[in-house]
């Protein structure tokens, strides 16, 4: 079997049991979104992937995603969702059209600050990426608190509009067997989600992107729009 015929069959495999996931809790296939985690492997992978009309790619590491991506690609909706160090903002946002891992004032400052200075800037779309699992390695907010106050900030940022695009929530469920405590993290997000959803503040709070290669049928089960994938379609990694 050729890499491209690999990609493309594990991409379908991936599509159909999302399908599947989909009939069992009465969700629209459409309403969910798929992925593609490329960290560790080749710009060719992707472009192969894209080939075939996939769009959608996520990198989690600053340097990689320079590297891959010496301009912002074409076609192509990037997603950084790793952790993001401030000093690296200035260097992601000309390639990346979302930030998937916002979790801190201060992150977000810096990404207001950035784009402020960007002539013809394009709004970025943001995720705030909230910490479930309360495993201490993991990123994310700690807290509601902690979420409305970021959310504050942008709320306070004269025609904010114009530089960033809040598009939903993110998390990680917690590394375990354990099902019913990776349901209870998703579960839990969902809530929060549906609560800022409610509240109309934003036009496009559309997203809630959780479950990966091992999560994902109870990330759907739980309501997630967005799944993040990356072994089940480009293999396993040495790495990250
Ligand atoms: C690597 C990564 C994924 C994909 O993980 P797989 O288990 O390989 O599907 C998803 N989300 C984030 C934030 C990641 O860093």
């Amino acid at each position: 079997m050729t890499r491209e015929e690999e990609l493309v069959q594990n991409y379908k495999e991936i599509t159909e049991k999302v399908n599947q996931e989909c009939q069992k809790v009465g969700r629209s296939a459409r309403s969910v979104s798929i992925m593609c985690v490329s960290k560790t492997y080749p710009l060719s992978d992707i472009q192969t992937l894209q080939t075939h009309g996939i769009r959608c790619f996520g990198e989690n590491r600053a340097q990689e995603t320079i590297e891959k991506f010496p301009e912002r690609p074409d076609d192509l909706e990037l997603h950084f969702i790793g952790h993001i160090q401030r000093n690296k903002v200035k260097k992601i946002l000309p390639r990346c059209s979302w930030l998937d891992s916002i979790d801190s004032q201060r992150l977000l400052n810096e990404v207001l600050k950035q784009q402020a200075n960007t002539d013809s800037v394009q709004p970025v779309n943001l995720l705030f990426e909230v910490n479930t699992s309360g495993e201490t390695q993991k990123s994310g907010i700690e807290s509601i608190e902690g979420l409305y106050d970021i959310l504050d900030l942008i709320d306070r940022t004269p025609d904010y509009q114009r530089l960033v695009n809040p598009r939903g929530l993110m998390t990680i469920g917690p590394l375990t067997d354990d099902e019913s405590r990776i349901r209870r993290c998703f579960r839990h997000l969902r809530t929060i989600f549906e609560e800022i959803k409610g509240q109309n503040r934003y036009p496009h709070f559309d997203t809630l992107s959780m479950g990966m290669s091992s999560d994902f049928p109870i990330a759907i089960q739980e309501g997630s729009t967005m799944i993040r994938i990356g072994t089940h379609i480009f293999g396993k990694r040495n790495y990250a």
